[in-house]
């Protein structure tokens, strides 16, 4: 079967075309008919047939159409077109598809399923769909182990606020955070493990950067350092981006994503403290809203949040790690550094343009009587938490690693608000159809 893209090229004008695929677009005059075909790999071209001859089509009515390819300035998506013979419908749809040229987010959103037929989310997919196959490449290129953790899990990784319950036949248990805790028990016996799974959180805050599904890619690998970690990362991460830079070129023109300061990514990232960080939010008189509503100044001990990491890579031009923050405000399970008390080892990957914490990354506590002790102060049982303390009974080693939304680095790359935009079928606390 022929396909648009590579049928378009000076030595196929004069011969005869057979293209299958759906009516993208319809344009009809008295005499003639301008159908723009898409066909299965996204591609489109124009075909022209005589008005009578195609009356009864409709957009996204699936076809096939015969006839010779001519190069035509005027044509749309490259100056070629097929000066259509015959025409096999396969199916008339109905005459309402409902998206068209304009319309609302929401509808687009209402009709996902037929949403992701338009130029731009086809486009979108290919670009995510290539990260994907470069990230599994990295891996495989450095001799990391692919492996599959539980998605139904018993125990919270990111707290509790964010979990989403189910009944597991007589018990409660809950759709896994983060694969972290079982990347954890695989490194003892398979060394440098990663895995891609769908996290779930219940976020319940709307902002254009969380959805209640994501895909997870998470690593973890014993006897490293925070250094190894924050290396393996970055080039993880400049890996990535070079490589579906240039082998989606096409997908990133159409999109008008400028890729001038993505192709200029070099490992290593800069980094900063926490501590800079928050000074240099406060030289910028930037203001946090309290738990009352209320604004006042950022202070040490704040979070860094979506606010605060856009203000502080709105005008960088490559990522950024943040590193050293307090203990208190990470998870549990973050390793505090023994030279400086209080400050975990661990970084946050903010990507520039304002787009934010891409990825976590760090050491993990390898202690036994201090996870269970940084646990209890969080407020969680060290005894359901019974498998994965015995990591640190039986052979306990340093150990770190990060973990990385898909959907993130999605939005960064493409440049698009709305995390959304970045997933096929988004889940939000306001949507879970289609
Ligand atoms: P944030 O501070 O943005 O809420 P987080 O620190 O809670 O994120 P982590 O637990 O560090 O997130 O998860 C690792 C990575 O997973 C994040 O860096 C981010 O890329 C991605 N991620 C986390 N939560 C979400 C979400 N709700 N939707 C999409 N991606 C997410
Ligand atoms: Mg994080």
């Amino acid at each position: 079967m022929q396909r648009a893209n590579d049928i378009k090229t000076p030595i196929n004008v004069g011969k005869e075309i057979t293209i299958r695929g759906w009516v993208h677009r319809l344009r009809k005059q008295k005499e003639k008919t301008f159908l723009l075909i898409r066909d299965d790999r996204g591609g489109v071209i124009q075909c022209v047939f005589p008005t009578q001859q195609v009356v009864h089509l409709t957009i996204e009515s699936s076809i096939e159409v015969t006839g010779i390819l001519t190069a035509d300035d005027r044509a749309p998506e490259g100056g070629y077109e097929i000066r259509g013979n015959s025409l096999k419908v396969i199916n008339i749809a109905d005459a309402d598809f409902p998206i068209g040229e304009y319309q609302s987010a929401e509808l687009l959103l209402d009709n996902r399923h037929l949403a992701l037929r338009t130029r731009r989310m086809i486009e979108i997919a290919k670009i995510r769909s290539t990260i994907l196959k470069f990230a599994r490449l990295f891996f495989i290129e450095n001799d990391w182990m692919e492996v599959t953790p539980p998605i139904i899990v018993k125990g919270a990784v990111e707290g509790g606020s964010t979990l989403f319950k189910l009944r597991y036949f007589n018990e409660e248990a809950y759709l896994s955070q983060s694969a972290q805790l079982y990347l954890e028990a695989l490194i003892f016996s398979l060394g440098p493990v990663w895995s891609l799974t769908p996290s779930f959180r219940a976020e319940k805050s709307r902002t254009v950067r969380h959805l209640a599904e994501f895909s997870h890619l998470e690593a973890e690998a014993p006897l490293a350092s925070l250094e190894d970690v924050l290396r393996v990362e970055e080039r993880l991460v400049s890996y990535i981006v070079h490589n579906t830079v240039r082998e989606r070129s096409d997908s990133l023109i159409f999109l008008k994503r400028d890729v001038t300061s993505l192709k200029d990514i070099e490992v290593p990232f800069d980094r900063i403290s926490y501590y800079e960080a928050i000074d240099t939010l406060q030289s910028r008189d930037f203001k946090v809203v309290d738990a009352n509503g209320d604004k006042r100044p950022i202070r040490i001990g704040d979070d860094l949040n979506i606010d605060s990491e856009r203000e502080l890579t709105k005008s960088a031009l490559t990522p950024l790690f943040v590193t050293g923050y307090p203990i208190q405000i990470k998870p549990f399970y973050v390793k505090e550094d023994v030279q400086n008390k209080g400050i975990g080892l661990s970084a946050d990957l903010l990507a520039p343009g304002g787009f934010g914490e891409i990825a976590s990354g760090g050491m993990r506590e390898d202690d036994i009587l201090s996870i269970k002790k940084r646990m209890k102060i969080e407020g969680l049982d060290p005894s359901s938490y019974g498998w994965y303390i015995d990591l640190r009974r039986f052979g306990s080693v340093p150990h770190g690693g990060f973990g990385l939304g898909i959907e993130r680095l999605v939005r960064w790359l493409v440049d698009i608000e709305d995390i959304k935009d970045t997933v096929l079928f988004p889940r939000t606390m306001s949507r879970i159809i289609p």
